[in-house]
């Protein structure tokens, strides 16, 4: 069990609520591999994957 910071390996993107995980770089990616967020339709949206706001644990 490790203990690499206090960031879950996978959160929900604030924007479109699609997974995000973060790639070698740190930076956060969604799941489908675009950095880019894609509407329900499929069209690229303006926002890039972030993740939404964390809850504290306690
Ligand atoms: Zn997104």
């Amino acid at each position: 069990m490790t203990a690499t910071g206090c960031w879950p390996r996978v959160s929900r993107c604030r924007w479109c609520a699609c997974p995000v995980l973060r790639d070698n770089d740190g930076t956060w990616i969604h799941a489908n591999l675009s950095y880019v967020c894609r509407d329900r339709f499929g069209g690229l949206a303006a926002t890039t994957a972030e993740p939404e706001e964390l809850r504290r644990a306690s």
